[in-house]
Order: C-alpha cells, then structure tokens, then sequence
C-alpha cells in the first residue's frame, strides 16, 4: 500500500505524517462504522486531523436558498456542524458567489490552494479547499488550513473524500426511494428517532428554539386514479406530487415517501401558526397543480408535534388519527391532532397521560 502511495507521487520529497497502514486501516474502518451521511462526515473530519498536519479541518455544503422576503435562491455556503443537535438553520450563511477561492474550486473542480492573510485572524498561512463531488457536481468544500503544503497531506484527504464520495453515494441510494428520490421509509425511522433523542437530549434554556413538527399527506381517492388511467399515469401522478413537495418546502425540510401514495415532510422550528400556513400553501399547490390528463388531484393533510417521549410510531398515529379525520371530512383539508384534541373532535390517546406521569 505504502510503495503504491509512493510512486502515486514520485517527486515529491516532503517529510512525510507518519502513517502506519494499521492506523489508516483502522480509520478508514471506523469511518464506514455508522451508515449514516451525517456521523461519515464527522468522522472524516475526526480522521483526517489525526492523518494530516493541519491547523483546523471543516466542511462546508453548498445550499440553494431563498433570501428572506425575495423570491430569488442564491447558493450558500453552510458549514456542516459536528455537534449532533447543531442546527442548520442557526448557522451563518455564506454567499458562495463573495467567496472568490470556492468560486474557483467549483470552476476547476479542482484542489485550491489559497494564501490566508492576517486578516484572516488565524496562524495558518495556507487554505487548500478540496472540492467535494455529489450527484450533481460539486455539493461541498473540505477546507484544510495549514502551516505547509505537505503534498503527502492533500492526496491523502482527496484520496479519502473520493471513497466518501462512492459510500455516500450507496447510502444515498440505500435512503431514497426509487421513483420520486424522495427520503424513503426506513430512513424515516432513523431520522424521527434522532429528532426525538435530540428534543431529549437539549437544555430546557433552548427547548423551546428546537421543535419538529410532521405532517402526513395522503393523495385522496388515489385508487381510483389508477382504476381510471391506469398504474403507470398513477406513478406519473405520484412524481408530480414529489416535485410540488420539492418546489414548496425549504431545503432543510425533510421530504419523505413513506408508503404507496403516502408522503411525509417534516418541518423543524416552526410554531402552530406558521406550520398551518405552510401546510395550507401546500395543499392549495396540489389542488392547484395541473397533473397530465388527470387534472386535479388533492391531498389530505394530518399534522402533529414531534416529543421527547415520543416513539417514531406514536408521532405517525397522532398524525395518522389527524389525517383520517379530514378524510371523514370531506379530504382536501389539514388538521392538526394538537387542535382536534384540544378542540373534543378528538379523543387523546391514553399512552400520552401514562407518559405525562413521568
Ligand atoms: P383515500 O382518499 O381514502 O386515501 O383513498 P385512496 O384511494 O387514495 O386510498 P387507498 O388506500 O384505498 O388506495 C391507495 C392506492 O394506492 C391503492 C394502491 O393500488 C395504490 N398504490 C400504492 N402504491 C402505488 C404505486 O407505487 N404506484 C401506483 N400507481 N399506485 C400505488
Ligand atoms: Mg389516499
Ligand atoms: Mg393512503
């Protein structure tokens, strides 16, 4: 491993990090320890400070979003947090286009290396910006400050971010569903239980920064869209609605297909209020929306609060219980299971009280 390393570069003539292939195969072996895009980049960061020489090691993503009050999206930098409960939403925003050495980065898609100035405020005179690749193109930067271009270092963290990129890339696959590339159901779980271990685990000072609250959308009379046009305008129908889920929510909201014509999204820190309000938009979107030779389709929408004490399983039949209702309604509707129950059209479900006890 170590001769092939070697005559990768056979110029150069830096001291070497010295890297034991026991110490990098363990790494490498706990980087792939959780599957799960989130805790691999962590751990890549936690890796590569113990390979390589450097001052400070962060990522970056780049996110399309809308500025407050304009309608037109713009790309970001947004660094991707360490810490679990780290919110996105919280972190400062960097406008990719004032960034002149990521701009560069993109454009070559290619390593930069970019002289830092004192004004920068750090020790660190050098910035090596590694482009990170995604679907489509470059998603992300790593960014490794340091005191000295040891090539050694950088091949070694672009030779790590190319084996993240092909694991990311199976895991991506492995939580997508394959007709709308939505989140599918199993990645549901995994993602509802952290969001309830992280309301667990924040301090009561924050608790009230930090909510999730889910919503589950149903295509009504969807059996007979299918009996009609037949399965595969069905699936058609099932695409549309996705892209209305995609062009409607923000980026951090997460979209989900958890079931044939069942659809999840959650919405993190928002209150009562604001969640009607952006349930209410979306179901008029569908209502809206011209599907090919269909025509109109409407969704019904039942909402709850994700709890500390929750199980993924009682959040889906809160919101579930919501949604059955407004299909008993007359569908094309949303409502929130909070508001039924507080409002007596809904009886609470005993294992709440047993856990309001504790
Ligand atoms: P409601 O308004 O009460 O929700 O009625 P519905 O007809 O939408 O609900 P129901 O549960 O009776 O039927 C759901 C249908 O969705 C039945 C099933 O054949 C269809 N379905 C499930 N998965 C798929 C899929 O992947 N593609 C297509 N085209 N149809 C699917
Ligand atoms: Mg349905
Ligand atoms: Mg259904």
């Amino acid at each position: 491993m170590r001769r092939q390393a070697r005559s990768a570069c056979p110029g150069h003539r830096k001291p070497m990090v010295n890297v034991d292939t026991r110490k990098l195969l363990r790494s490498l072996a706990k980087l792939i320890e959780k599957p799960e895009i989130k805790a691999l980049q962590v751990s890549l960061v936690q890796t590569l400070e113990q390979l390589v020489e450097a001052e400070s090691i962060s990522l970056f993503e780049i996110r399309t979003l809308k500025q407050v009050g304009s309608d037109q999206a713009e790309d970001f930098l947004v660094p991707v947090g360490i810490d679990d409960s780290f919110e996105e939403d919280d972190a400062p925003l960097i406008l990719l286009r004032e960034e002149p050495q990521f701009m560069e980065c993109c454009r070559s898609q290619n390593l930069v290396i970019a002289p830092r100035s004192a004004a920068d405020g750090a020790g660190a005179p050098l910035r090596f910006i590694h482009p990170i690749f995604g679907m489509k193109g470059v998603t992300g930067f790593l960014v490794i400050d340091a005191a000295e271009h040891i090539e050694r270092d950088q091949e070694m963290a672009a030779i790590f971010l190319g084996f993240i990129r092909n694991y990311i890339l199976l895991l991506n696959d492995n939580q997508r569903d394959h007709l709308t590339g939505l989140l599918n159901r199993k990645c549901f779980d995994d993602k509802v239980m952290k969001m309830i271990l992280t309301l667990g685990s924040i301090n009561k000072r924050d608790a009230d920064k930090v909510c999730y609250c889910l919503a589950v959308l149903d295509i009504d009379h969807f059996k007979r869209v299918n009996d009609t046009y037949g399965h595969l305008m069905g699936d058609e129908v099932l695409l549309h609605f996705s892209q209305c889920m995609n062009e409607t929510f923000r980026e951090y909201d997460l979209l989900f297909r958890v079931g044939g014509e069942e659809f999840v999204v959650v919405l993190r820190n928002v209150d009562a209020e604001r969640a009607q309000t952006v349930m209410e938009r979306f179901r008029k979107v569908v209502e809206t929306h011209y599907f090919p030779q269909v025509g109109q389709v409407t969704a019904s929408i039942g909402v709850t609060f994700i709890g500390p004490h929750d199980l993924p399983g009682m959040v889906m039949d809160r919101a579930d219980q919501a949604l059955y209702f407004v299909k008993e309604h007359g569908r094309n509707q949303v409502a929130f299971y909070e508001q039924l129950v507080a409002q007596g059209k809904l009886l609470p479900k005993q294992v709440e009280s047993d856990i309001e006890l504790f």
